[in-house]
């Protein structure tokens, strides 16, 4: 059975002690084995206490980020990558501390809107950086995680085989594809034949519907891609994500287009997604025999 988790923007935008109370128990409540927490700035996360209040609810965690425009690792300009590196370099060790061996996202880019492709120079300083950070995320024993994203969240990576691909480059041995239904809808011909297609680099599933609201209630084809994920005996963390104005995170909200209203029940809609997880698991593991 996979490790099921929750993203923390399910309950809360921000990291105080409140917000990680409030979001750990909900998590662990909806019956969830973790929860996925933002590092966006890691530096404004109090690590300890977030072990702590983990441990109190029994409940394990994962970290995640997308870099901004001010600290891009695939910009041409070497002030602004530094800035990228420095930043990764930290997340990794506030992931280390709360107790996460798991820190992936956009990682390679900035989220946001590009309004022009990717550069030569860009790539290979994403190249450069990350194979940089990794190296020192595995003395950590930290597992890295390059999430393709659609168009436009970046121009670097939007589908699986240039995760792939950028992995490839780097030689490391501890960066995965971290899957995400939501953008392989927008992106992906084949909901499965994207994830047959990168088998043994697939570290970490997103799911997420199309709309970005309730599992089940859009149009993401989740019977084909649990279907796949059995296929290939994925045995990783699946983690759902949902956002909804509902709970308002400034650096959120521009980057991911956050202008609806999709839910406003943080519990049951968790609750939900946990019941709705284990059904698809159930269903696609039966089709197989
Ligand atoms: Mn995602």
């Amino acid at each position: 059975m996979n490790p099921l988790g929750a993203h923390a923007l399910i309950w809360v935008a921000g990291w105080e002690e409140p917000d990680a109370r409030r979001a750990i128990s909900g998590a662990a409540r909806a019956g969830f084995d973790l929860i996925e927490i933002p590092l966006l700035d890691p530096a404004s996360v109090d690590a300890r206490m977030t072990a702590a209040v983990l441990e109190e609810h029994d409940i394990g965690a994962t970290c995640s980020l997308g870099l901004d425009f001010r600290t891009d690792v695939s910009s041409d300009d070497p002030a602004t990558v530094a800035r990228g590196e420095q930043l990764l370099h930290e997340a990794v060790t506030v992931a280390h501390d709360l107790g996460s061996t798991y820190l992936g996202g956009i990682l390679y880019s900035a989220m946001g809107k590009y309004t022009r492709p990717p550069t030569r120079t860009g790539w290979d300083n994403a190249v450069g950086v990350l194979s940089e950070v990794a190296s020192h995320a595995d003395r950590y024993g930290i597992t890295m995680g390059l999430e393709p994203v659609n168009r436009y969240e970046s121009n670097l990576i939007n589908t699986p085989q240039r995760a792939v691909d950028l992995i490839e480059q780097t030689g490391a041995d501890n960066l995965v594809v971290h899957l995400d239904s939501y953008h392989l809808h927008i992106e992906a011909a084949d909901l499965g034949a994207a994830v047959a297609g990168c088998r043994d680099r697939i570290g970490y599933v997103h799911i997420g519907e199309n709309h970005r609201g309730y599992l089940g209630s859009g149009q993401v084809d989740f019977p084909a891609l649990f279907r796949a994920l059995a296929a290939i005996d994925y045995g990783g963390p699946i983690v759902f994500e949902s956002f909804s104005s509902a709970v308002v995170s400034e650096a959120f909200v521009g980057a991911l287009a956050i202008w609806r209203d999709q839910w406003q029940d943080s519990d049951d809609l968790a609750a939900h997604a946990h019941r709705f997880i284990i059904d698809q698991l159930t269903a696609a593991d039966r089709s197989r025999r």
